[in-house]
């Protein structure tokens, strides 16, 4: 049974957000969504809306808000996947989209936006390393790659580089976080919902620094 919790996952890109969403999601009862996860697999299948988006992705530029917002408005709405709580994984990036996120929640706002806090040279160093299972999603570094070269281990898929993760790419994506995402931290600091947490150690020391800290705040035992 969900408890409803509403967070989102705050961090440059490489903190970590997609590892923790899918272990908060378990842990808290809630579905994740990734909105980049939802651009791929639509380009992958060759939609006219996954192939539009994928022009801005692999330049390293962020999708158009309208797209991205309709995206999610559709999922919040009554019905929707994210309809009794969610954890959300790289949306909001832009102030527009969090401001977004407020309208449509309405009075039923957020819990709670957790903010994985990496220095700039760990995620650079993880991002060009970074290789992502195409069937699971699960991610692996080259200093610590499957056990049969380049199968994942837990589903069998492929596990390749992300188109997005070039070098090029990889400056322009955290450029534009410092220039379109930062600001939503202030954002989330003033309104008293923002938790910052230490995203530097192995995924488990992250996931039980942002349970605690959820739980913390919320007081919501998850
Ligand atoms: P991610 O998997 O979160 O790193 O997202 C990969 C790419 O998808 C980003 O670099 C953007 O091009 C696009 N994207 C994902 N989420 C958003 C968003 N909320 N707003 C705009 N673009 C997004």
């Amino acid at each position: 049974m969900s408890n409803g919790l509403r967070l989102v996952l705050l961090g440059k890109q490489g903190a970590g957000k997609g590892t923790q969403a899918v272990l908060v999601a378990e842990h808290c009862g809630i579905p994740h969504l990734s909105t980049g996860e939802v651009f791929r697999a639509q380009a992958g299948l060759g939609t006219a809306f996954g192939l539009e988006a994928k022009r801005y992705m692999d330049g390293g530029d962020l999708v158009p808000d309208d797209i991205v917002i309709g995206v999610i408005e559709e999922c919040l709405a009554p019905g929707g996947m994210l309809a009794d709580g969610f954890v959300l994984d790289g949306f909001p990036r832009t102030l527009r989209q969090a401001e977004e996120l407020d309208r449509v929640l309405g009075r039923r706002s957020l819990d709670a936006a957790v903010l994985i806090d990496v220095p700039h040279a760990v995620v650079q160093n993880r991002l060009a390393g970074r290789r992502v299972c195409r069937g699971c999603q699960r991610v692996y570094h080259v200093d610590l790659p499957p056990e049969r070269p380049w199968i994942c281990d837990t589903c069998g898929g492929d596990v390749v580089q992300r188109d997005d993760d070039t070098d090029e790419a990889i400056g322009r994506r955290l450029e534009i976080y410092e220039r379109d995402t930062a600001p939503i931290i202030e954002m989330y600091r003033l309104s008293g919902r923002l938790l910052t947490v230490d995203g530097v150690g192995s995924s488990e020391e992250i996931f039980g620094r942002i349970v605690a800290a959820i739980e913390a705040a919320t007081g919501v035992s998850c």
